[in-house]
This record gives C-alpha cells, sequence and structure tokens, in this order.
C-alpha cells in the first residue's frame, strides 16, 4: 500500500540535494523548504513508510538517527544552544512524505513545541 518516496531516490543519489551526512544506515540533507534557520532531514536508508510500521530489527537504525541528528547539530554549530528533533506519523501530524525523517531544526529560539 505504502510506495517509494522522493527518498528513495535521494538515498541512492538519483536526486540531487544538499547531503549532510550519509553511512551505511542514514542519510542527512537539507530540507528543501527550511521552516528554522537550520532544517536538516535525517531519514533510514531503508523503506519505512511510518514510525507506526517501526519493528525491532530497527533499533538500530532508529538510534543510528539520533546519534547522527547529535554529531550534525555539534558540527552545525548548534549544540549548546539547543535544537529539536521531531519526528511526524500520519495525517494529524502533517506527515508529507511517507518515508520515516527527523527534523533537526536549529540555529534560532524555536518558540513553543505546538500550535495548534
Ligand atoms: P513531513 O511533513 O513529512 O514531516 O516533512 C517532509 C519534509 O520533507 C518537508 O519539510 C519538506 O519540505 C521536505 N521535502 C519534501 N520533498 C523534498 C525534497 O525533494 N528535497 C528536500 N531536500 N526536502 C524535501
Amino acid at each position: 500500500m505504502f510506495k517509494e518516496t522522493i527518498f528513495s531516490k535521494i538515498i541512492n543519489r538519483e536526486i540531487s540535494v544538499d547531503l549532510v551526512y550519509q553511512d551505511e544506515l542514514v542519510t542527512a540533507f537539507r530540507d528543501i523548504e527550511p521552516k528554522a534557520a537550520i532544517h536538516i532531514l535525517i531519514i533510514p536508508n531503508t523503506f519505512i513508510p511510518t514510525i507506526n510500521h517501526v519493528k525491532s530489527i530497527h533499533e538500530k537504525i532508529l538510534g543510528r538517527m539520533i546519534t547522527v541528528a547529535a554529531k550534525i547539530a555539534y558540527d552545525e554549530g548548534i549544540s549548546k544552544d539547543g535544537y529539536r528533533l521531531i519526528m511526524n506519523c500520519n495525517r494529524h501530524s502533517g506527515q508529507e512524505v511517507y518515508h520515516i525523517h527527523m527534523h533537526l531544526l536549529g540555529g534560532q529560539p524555536l518558540g513553543p513545541l505546538l500550535s495548534i
């Protein structure tokens, strides 16, 4: 039911992006429509449509996403001031791309967590 998305093409370098990091488990690149001074997406190289599809076999990948987020935050110089990590799931969250991804947002004060 879920088909692979444009993020698969980004992982395979079939579409060019502002690539920040890539290893055997994850890929990170700058969001095409940044919502903050720094807005980077960290995604698994494995196709997982939503957080609801995450299984225990993915735990290493999910852990790597966090480790890489912290490394990128350090490299971008935002570790000390802080940043926000967001993962959306399904309609109510506003998930647009059905390949799980972590938003790394920072480089400025981010305001309240939610505006409903
Ligand atoms: P979601 O709303 O699904 O959590 O976030 C999807 C994010 O992917 C959005 O912030 C959107 O701007 C970003 N995005 C969608 N397509 C592309 C693309 O082709 N390239 C890049 N760099 N970002 C994309």
